[in-house]
């Protein structure tokens, strides 16, 4: 069942009943208000003619006749008064009179038997109203009066007001429902836009936006869908820009080998020298291909989620091993590379992802420097955090690159990081690493020249031995 029947079917359920409500209510109660007035009215006409028999001892034809030809005993539309045994000894019609027979009424009955009795009824689009009376002599029942009144004028009064009652039902009827189907396609139609525009993200039309109107709940789920969609935008173009810069990344390399080894194969006479160094080149595009392969597996690893359980890590112990890892690399270059340390701390993490991460920093600190620069490594930490910088006096990150090297593949200068061996893959590891543990990294640059990169990470517990 749609929703839009859903609604509408409950509109025209609620609208029903109040109609049928306002159709019969007011009625029964008008009709009831009717009854009580005619019956107290007939009884009033009754007992006037009752008092106008009393101090008679007996009711005869003559003296009842006698008695009420004087006096004005209100409009019935028949009155007959009977003596003690039900007689009818005076008949207001004029057509079938009645005098002379004997007259069985409920209401006559009740009133030979001392009450004072009415009833009213509604039908055949009339009111008929009858009530009796007794009439008494000292304390005994010698006769009753009967009166019976026809009116037909105040039932044409009720019938208009059904009329008018129903019209105004038929009126109030249309209008609503034309109103809740108007209503209800309305908010289908916002719903059917909602749902196209799902569909649309569905099938990959990331740039789909559902154009839903207004400040309800429905443009509200717009709202947060069309916000989800953009970010679903924004991921799925990081992804789609990563897959094609890795494959351009992983093919450089593969042309290079390619072109080589094409080289070697044509040349008929190549000399044993070219030969070598076109095999050394070619080796150095397969390590080149198996540090991207590398960089881009812990990347994965990173992404998915899967993180190996962390545990106090030591500091300064990691920053010392990979400086002595990295002593010859900067020996080499003639830079001098400094340690030291203001305060000893543990942060949670893995020994080697804090080793990968400062390893990153230092070899990047060398690779970007220039001869006879130097590094400094410092450890620092204060009550909550531990804080690990390399600062070097190299050649820089120009500012418009700044906060971009921490972006995947990202290199300011290409030719000088394809020359160094870097991927441009290591400070997004870095970046991934820290964020994953809690922590964050900064790029600033050095006053006088040079980059520092400072890392925060909660400090954690000291490991008892
Ligand atoms: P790469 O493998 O190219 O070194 P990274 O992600 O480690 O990739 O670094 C990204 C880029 O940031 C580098 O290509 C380099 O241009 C720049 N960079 C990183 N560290 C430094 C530094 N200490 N000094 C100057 N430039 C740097």
């Amino acid at each position: 069942m749609s929703l839009q029947l859903k609604i509408g079917v409950s509109y025209i359920l609620v609208i029903l009943g109040v109609l049928i409500l306002l159709n019969t209510y007011p009625l029964i109660r008008a009709r009831d208000m009717i009854f009580s007035t005619k019956s107290s009215a007939l009884l009033g006409s009754a007992d006037t003619m009752a008092a106008a028999l009393a101090g008679l001892d007996t009711l005869t034809e003559e003296n009842v006749t006698q008695a009420l030809s004087v006096g004005e005993f209100g409009a019935v539309s028949r009155a007959i008064i009977t003596d003690a045994s039900g007689k009818i000894l005076y008949d207001t019609r004029e057509v079938g009179n009645a005098t002379g027979y004997y007259a069985f009424y409920t209401e006559l009955v009740q009133a030979l038997e001392g009450n004072d009795a009415a009833y009213a009824s509604y039908r055949e689009g009339a009111f008929r109203s009858r009530a009796a009376v007794p009439v008494v002599y000292r304390n005994e029942i010698i006769g009753a009066v009967f009166v019976y009144e026809y009116d037909v004028e105040q039932a044409e009064l009720l019938q208009n007001m059904q009329m008018n009652l129903l019209s105004i039902s038929a009126g109030i009827g249309a209008a609503v429902l034309t109103l809740s189907i108007l209503l209800s396609k309305l908010l289908t139609a916002r719903i059917e836009e909602l749902l196209t525009a799902i569909r649309g993200v569905r099938e990959g039309a990331y740039n789909y936006r559902a154009a839903v109107g207004g400040h309800d709940e429905i443009a509200q789920i717009a709202d947060e869908f069309n916000d989800l969609t953009g970010r679903l935008q924004v991921t799925e173009e990081a992804r789609r820009r990563f897959v094609s810069d890795a494959s351009h990344e992983l093919k450089t390399p593969l042309s290079t080998i390619r072109l080589l080894s094409d080289s070697i194969l044509q040349a008929e006479h190549m000399d044993a020298d070219m030969v070598r160094e076109f095999v050394r080149d070619i080796g150095q595009e397969a390590e080149r291909l198996t540090n991207i392969t590398e960089d881009l597996l812990r990347l994965t690893r990173l992404d998915s989620g899967v993180v190996e359980e962390a545990v106090p890590v030591e500091v300064w112990p990691v920053v010392q091993a990979v400086c002595r890892s990295l002593r010859l690399l900067a020996d080499d270059k003639h830079i001098a590379l400094e340690l030291s340390v203001e305060q000893p701390c543990w942060v949670r993490a893995t020994k080697g992802e804090i080793h990968q991460v400062i390893y990153n920093l230092v070899e990047n600190a060398i690779k970007y420097n220039t001869d006879g620069g130097f590094v400094r490594v410092l450890l620092s930490a204060d009550d909550t955090s531990a804080y690990i910088t390399v600062e070097d006096n190299g050649i820089g990150i120009p500012d418009e690159d700044l906060d971009h090297v921490f972006e995947r593949f990202y290199r300011v200068d290409k030719a000088r990081s394809r020359a160094a061996g870097g991927t441009g893959l290591g400070l997004s590891i870095v970046r991934d690493t820290v964020r994953r543990r809690g922590g964050r990294i900064q790029a600033d640059h050095r006053v006088g020249g040079g980059t520092v990169f400072t890392i925060e990470m909660p400090r954690a517990e000291e490991e008892q031995p």
